[in-house]
């Protein structure tokens, strides 16, 4: 049981995890050694008191050094669901399942829409991980929409179980996956089914699958945390960026404009902070019930 999961490596996470490493709180810090994509890509950055000019990928390189020399470790994974269990929670992810007392959501902005049909066959047909829900799938047909090349692994996964594994690149590089999974290089525009899925419908064709896994980095904060108050794609906090569950704190792009590094390693300092006060609560609550 972890004190604080945090959940994203960019500028909010990363100070998220920077406070609560100094307030002495276990920390499961989840995402990626690249930490942000909205950082590496940022061609030079202004606005970022005591650094006047950095490139993106010079402020990622200081990051990670910081990250390293107060020995913070991410975990590689992605998550894809947090449970609300009342004391604690439950999380998640693409390899494996953590609990922690506390959460923090730093998962910066879900831009795009989610395909039709996706929410509402959630959990009926739709899922969002290879690892959790394979096993469903033997001997069946599954259609995976990846939105980065890294997805192309659980593509290849898949085709180890179930029958047939459709794959749809939503990027444009080369595709890399094993000869057994069919790659179709359509727009994905409908998840199709009755009480679950059926099939999918693209630019022009229709496919019969059982399940479709839809890959890709970020989780609408609805379907990431059942439960949590959102407003279209962003969490609603308040200033000490509690939301709506006790213990779960939200902080970045995820909680909305402006969307600025600043700010959001702002929020994450703030949600670090309102997360220690939050387990000192709950401690104290547990002692005084001891005595
Ligand atoms: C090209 C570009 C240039 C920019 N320039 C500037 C600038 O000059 N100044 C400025 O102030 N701002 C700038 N911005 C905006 C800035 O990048 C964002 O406001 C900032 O990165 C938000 O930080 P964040 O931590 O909230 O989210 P992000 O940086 O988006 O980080 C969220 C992280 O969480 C990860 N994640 C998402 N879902 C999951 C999951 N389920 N499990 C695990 N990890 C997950 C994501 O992959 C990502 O790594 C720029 C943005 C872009 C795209």
């Amino acid at each position: 049981m972890y004190d604080i999961a945090i959940l994203g490596t960019g500028p909010a996470g990363i100070s998220a995890a920077i406070t609560s490493k100094i307030r002495n709180k276990s920390i499961l810090f989840i995402g990626s050694r690249k930490l942000s994509d909205k950082i590496n890509k940022a061609h030079q950055i202004q606005n970022y008191p005591g650094i006047p000019d950095i490139t993106g990928v010079e402020l990622a390189e200081k990051l990670l050094e910081h990250l390293e020399c107060m020995n913070i470790s991410i975990n590689e994974e992605r998550a894809v669901a947090v449970y609300a269990m009342g004391n604690y929670f439950g999380i998640q992810t693409d390899k494996d399942m953590y609990e922690a007392h506390a959460v923090i959501l730093a998962t910066g902005i879900l831009h795009g829409k989610a395909i039709s049909g996706e929410k509402e066959f959630l959990g009926r047909g739709v899922s969002y991980c290879a690892t959790c829900d394979a096993s469903l799938y033997k001997n069946k047909t599954v259609a995976v929409i990846g939105y980065q090349p890294e997805y192309e692994a659980e593509a290849d996964f898949l085709a180890e179980i179930a029958e047939k594994v459709y794959y749809f690149p939503m990027y444009h590089a080369d595709i890399r996956v094993s000869e057994k999974v069919i790659v179709r290089k359509e727009a994905v525009i409908e998840i199709v089914g009755d009480n679950k899925v059926t099939g999918l419908k693209t630019t022009g064709k229709s496919y019969e699958t059982d399940g479709v896994f839809v890959l890709r980095d970020s989780i609408a904060p609805d379907r990431l945390v059942p439960g949590v108050t959102t407003d279209r794609n962003h969490i609603l906090v308040n200033m000490q960026m509690e939301t709506n569950i006790p213990g779960c704190f939200a902080c970045g792009d995820i909680t909305g404009k402006p969307y600025q590094y600043i700010k959001a390693a702002g929020q994450g300092n703030v949600a670090a902070l309102s997360a220690v006060n939050y387990l000192d609560k709950i401690n104290r609550h547990d002692k005084e019930k001891e005595m």
